[in-house]
């Protein structure tokens, strides 16, 4: 990527210069003919919606992770809503989920009324501290969260066999979200078969692991939370006979409304594009690690922390997260933000700590709350990662950060 440097050569070279032509972007999409073929056959079909590939894509990603039933919706956030409905969070409740996640993740609790806190994050993994979370619980006798929603940043699993041994003994409720992670693997086994939690959720917007355009779905084990889940993601209606309650007999009852739900579903268009990406999915998470460690090893010597893997987990890589050691390359990170953006490597910041949000500092949340994931947000960036990423556009990357933190 030094080229420009090269005696005799044009040193006006477009992709390692001021202005590059193509920015790279953090994520993208992995769309093939195959997908764009599964697409249309919905089109020409009788059903564009609540049709047979809604079953055949809950079906799909159900017996991939190892879980009994799965609800797809409109978005992840609407899983994460209903998930929330179904585990009876209401007025009063309070949930507990990280700082370091999109918002949804606690906007969820909200929706249902329920008041949100938050517990900081473990420094290594960047997920929620199950250490801060014992302390926490410990401390908070009289005002216990109903469910807590630990968030897998990255892909990385959570210390999930932690949380869970905490649930039991407190009594919370568990929704995972696995909006970065499906793919992704704890303790050698697929993320998403619930066996720490009551219900996992996954995203499908184009950004993640796989897509539908924009989606979500809800897993669990238990029958009856799948059963309030697939209400709630269509107006509280159902059309089962055994659910119904008894009418006159000459009314005609197709359906009856027996709680109150929304129109969250998904449309048969948007499933044929998940189900034939998952043909992909483990090919894609593939990529993504290879692209990992390619990172991994480029970057050492660099005065950046790369990500840091527990063990017990085989991420999915939806990102790959740098922390920069400001100090030792004496610039602030939004200099390194603009500089890396000036060079063309669409860089991005995962997460600002959700309670630093406006919204959030009105109902009291000040800055400093958790400082794990204050002094994480201040150093960090997702740099370029997505499945069709070349090598020289990784190289690319690398060439920008090593110019970059030169101090
Ligand atoms: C993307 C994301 C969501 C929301 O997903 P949508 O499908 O866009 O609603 C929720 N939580 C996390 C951690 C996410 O990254």
């Amino acid at each position: 990527m030094n080229s420009a440097g090269k005696p005799g050569q044009q040193s006006n070279v477009q992709e390692y210069t001021k202005h590059p032509v193509k920015m790279i972007p953090y994520g993208r999409q992995d769309i093939n003919q195959a997908d764009i073929d599964a697409v249309v056959e919905v089109l020409r079909s009788d059903y564009l919606t609540q049709g047979p590939v809604i079953p055949a894509f809950e079906q799909a990603v159900a017996s991939y992770c190892g879980a009994q039933r799965a609800v797809a919706v409109n978005s992840a956030t609407s899983a994460l809503h209903i998930a929330c409905l179904a585990l009876g969070v209401g007025k009063g409740d309070v949930v507990w989920t990280t700082p370091i996640t999109f918002v949804a993740s606690a906007n969820c609790a909200l929706y249902c009324g329920a008041t949100v806190d938050f517990v900081d994050i473990d420094p290594r993994t960047y997920n929620l501290s199950v250490d801060r979370l014992a302390e926490k619980l410990a401390q908070s006798t009289g005002n216990l969260p109903k469910v807590v929603i630990p968030v897998h940043l990255s892909g990385q699993a959570c210390d999930m066999a932690g949380i869970h041994a905490l649930s039991q003994q407190y009594g919370f409720k568990i929704i995972e979200d696995a909006s970065h992670a499906i793919g992704g693997r704890y303790r050698d086994e697929p993320i998403g078969n619930c066996r720490y939690s009551d219900i996992t959720v996954f995203s499908f917007h184009p950004i993640k692991i796989i897509t539908t355009g924009e989606g979500g779905m809800a897993l669990t084990n238990d029958v009856h939370l799948a059963k309030q889940l697939k209400l709630y993601s269509s107006h509280g209606i159902t059309s089962s006979k055994v659910d119904m309650h008894p009418r006159a007999s000459e009314e005609i009852w197709n359906y009856q409304q027996i709680d109150l739900g929304f129109n969250y579903r998904m449309t048969d268009i948007q499933a044929a594009l998940g189900l034939n990406q998952m043909q992909r999915l483990d090919e894609f998470v593939t990529k993504r690690n290879i692209i990992a460690k390619r990172y991994d090893q480029l970057l050492s010597g660099l005065p950046i922390v790369r990500p840091w893997q527990h063990p017990d987990t085989h991420s999915s890589f939806h990102l790959y997260l740098v922390r920069f050691k400001l100090a030792e390359i004496n610039k602030t990170q939004r200099q390194m933000y603009d500089e890396l953006v000036d060079l063309g490597v669409g860089v991005n910041l995962h997460y600002i700590p959700v309670y630093r949000q406006p919204y959030y500092e009105r109902m009291g949340f000040k800055a400093g709350y958790c400082l794990q994931a204050e002094q994480y947000y201040s150093e960090v960036l997702s740099i370029p990662m997505y499945p069709r990423m070349t090598e020289a556009q990784q190289d690319h990357v690398v060439a920008a950060l090593r110019a970059v933190t030169r101090a």
